[in-house]
Formats: structure tokens, C-alpha cells, sequence
């Protein structure tokens, strides 16, 4: 079963970058997470935006595990599980946003067998437990396999039924498989932030180039406020990547979500005309026209 089972999935497997990618959003973005994660060098610019050379990729999916957007589509190959366990391979280690990814799906353990876990799963375990407790999660333990046992005539029909629907999820094509934001942390802790967000309101202009380039709409302006969701941010850069004034601060940080927002006055400018957007009560111009040079022969005197 396993060979046809290979040789169905070699069919449909593919990596596939789309366009909820922050570099193809942002001309600025500087994102690397995928980049960075591929071992194989399969991964490279082209201009500002990433292609994956087929040639050189194995298809392990580790970038499509750590794009902070879950714009990468395609399949992780070696993950395999049983019974709510990972079982443990020592060719990858997963990492720490996968296992609580897992977590959330179901996961309860990782299964070893004949081999305790290297020091790199034991350490990334250990991490993933402490950002557990953070969230109110019980830990991921480690089980022994349980030897096979002799199937009843019923267990042994069953198993059947369920490998039956195993190789029928596997024949899907890949972008079948993936539901949008799939590897997305934030979908799975709704109630947590993993980052916090900063604005300092004496260097941000409230241009707003930020809020249109962030694919989680964490900025929003609303009644007389700038509300930040820090819950929805996954920490793609784009916002910091962007912004002229180098205003936002984003640092990993778990807690409860909370509401988070800054008081901003919509005003109408006093040499041009515009209305525009202030954290500052006082002020009367804009940002343009406040620090137009005082010698240039104003277009609005
Ligand atoms: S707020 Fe977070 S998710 Fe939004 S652009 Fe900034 S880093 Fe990305
Ligand atoms: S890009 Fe910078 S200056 Fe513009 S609204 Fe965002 S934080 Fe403020």
C-alpha cells in the first residue's frame, strides 16, 4: 500500500509560493523566514520576489512551516503521525510554531520507538512545553510505541476503511490539501498574542502606509482611534519594512490579547487644506506642511 501511496503523492507534490507572500505585497519587505529555513538553497530572488528552483528543492516543506504568512502551499513529506503521536525522525526537527501547531490539531505526544530523542527534539520539546504553560496548553509528552498488535477480524476490516480514506486524502492535489492559513499561529490561539506592537506616536505620521501593507490588518482607524490587534500580528516585518519613520517596534511576547489603541484627531490642514490625521491635539498643519522648508515660497500663501 505505502509504494502506491508513494507514487500517487510523487505526482501531485509541489511548492508553491502565492501571492499572500509579504514580498510580493511590499516592494520593502525583507522577509528571509523561508529563505533562510531551506537547506537545500532552493529558494532565491528574483528582483524582490522568491522562486523555488524544483530542481534543487526535496520538497520537506520546511519553508512552507515557517512563512510567518502561510504563503507558501505544498505538503511537509516526513511528517508522519499515529494515533494523535509525531513520530519521532531524526532526518528533520520540527519546530517550535509546528508543534504548537500540532498541539492544536490534536497532538498529544511524540512516539519513539527504538530511539530515545536527539538533543535537537528534546530542545525544541522543552521550548515548545514552556510557550504551552504560557498559553494555558497542557505538555507534549514523549510515548514508546506500542508493539502491533493481532487484529480482530472487525479491526482488520476497519484499518482497511481508514487507510482507504488516508490514500484518497493523499491523492488530493497538493493546493487541495492546504486550507488557507493553515500554518498561520495565530489562527490556532485566537485568544493570545505572540508579539506585541508598538507605535511611538511622536515619530509615526499616521501616513498610513503600514495599515494597507499589512496582510493581518492589525491597524485599523476607527472612531477617533488607532486601534493596533496585536493578536492578529504574525510577525511578517512588512509594517517595519515599510515605514519612513522608522515608528513600529514588534518583539515576540505571549500573552492574553488585549485592547490596544491610541487616541488620533482628524484635522483639516492650515496652509493646504487637507485633512489629515494627528496624535497631537495642538497641531495645525500637516505633516508635509509642517516640515516644507521655510524658505520655499509656500504654494498655499
Ligand atoms: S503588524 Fe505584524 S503582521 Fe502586520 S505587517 Fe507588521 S509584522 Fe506583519
Ligand atoms: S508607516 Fe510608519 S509613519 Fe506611516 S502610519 Fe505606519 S507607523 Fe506611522
Amino acid at each position: 500500500m505505502s509504494i502506491l501511496v508513494n507514487w500517487l503523492e510523487s505526482l501531485h507534490k509541489e511548492m508553491k509560493v502565492t501571492a499572500k507572500c509579504s514580498r510580493v505585497r511590499n516592494k520593502k519587505s525583507t522577509c528571509r523566514y523561508c529563505m533562510e529555513k531551506c537547506k537545500h538553497n532552493a529558494i532565491e530572488l528574483n528582483g524582490e520576489l522568491l522562486i523555488i528552483d524544483t530542481k534543487k528543492c526535496t520538497l520537506c516543506g520546511e519553508c512552507m512551516i515557517a512563512c510567518p504568512s502561510s504563503a507558501i502551499e505544498g505538503v511537509a513529506s516526513n511528517r508522519n503521525f499515529e494515533k494523535g503521536s509525531l513520530i519521532f525522525d531524526k532526518s528533520y526537527t520540527p519546530s517550535l510554531k509546528e508543534l504548537l501547531i500540532y498541539k492544536k490539531r490534536g497532538m498529544t505526544s511524540i512516539q519513539i520507538s527504538d530511539q530515545a530523542l536527539n538533543q535537537e527534539w528534546e530542545k525544541v520539546l522543552v521550548d515548545t512545553n514552556k510557550r504551552l504553560k504560557l498559553l494555558d496548553e497542557s505538555p507534549i509528552t514523549v510515548t514508546e510505541k506500542v508493539r502491533d498488535e493481532v487484529l480482530s477480524r472487525r479491526a482488520f476490516f476497519g484499518s482497511f476503511q481508514r487507510e482507504g480514506k488516508q490514500l484518497a486524502k493523499r491523492m488530493a492535489p497538493v493546493a487541495w490539501k492546504m486550507e488557507q492559513d493553515d500554518w498561520k499561529i495565530t489562527k490556532y490561539f485566537p485568544n493570545y498574542q505572540f508579539y506585541s506592537v508598538e507605535i511611538n506616536p511622536y515619530e509615526c505620521t499616521l501616513c498610513q502606509t503600514c495599515f494597507s501593507l499589512c496582510g493581518e490588518v492589525v491597524f485599523k482607524l476607527m472612531d477617533g482611534k488607532l486601534l493596533i490587534k496585536a493578536e492578529w500580528c504574525v510577525n511578517c516585518t512588512s509594517c517595519r519594512d515599510v515605514c519612513p519613520e522608522e515608528a513600529i517596534k514588534i518583539q515576540p511576547e505571549i500573552k492574553r490579547k488585549n485592547e490596544q489603541y491610541e487616541f488620533v484627531h482628524s484635522k483639516t490642514c492650515k496652509d493646504c487644506g487637507h485633512t489629515f490625521y494627528t496624535f497631537d491635539k495642538e497641531t495645525e498643519k500637516c505633516h508635509m506642511c509642517k516640515n516644507r522648508d521655510p524658505d520655499w515660497l509656500s504654494p498655499y500663501e
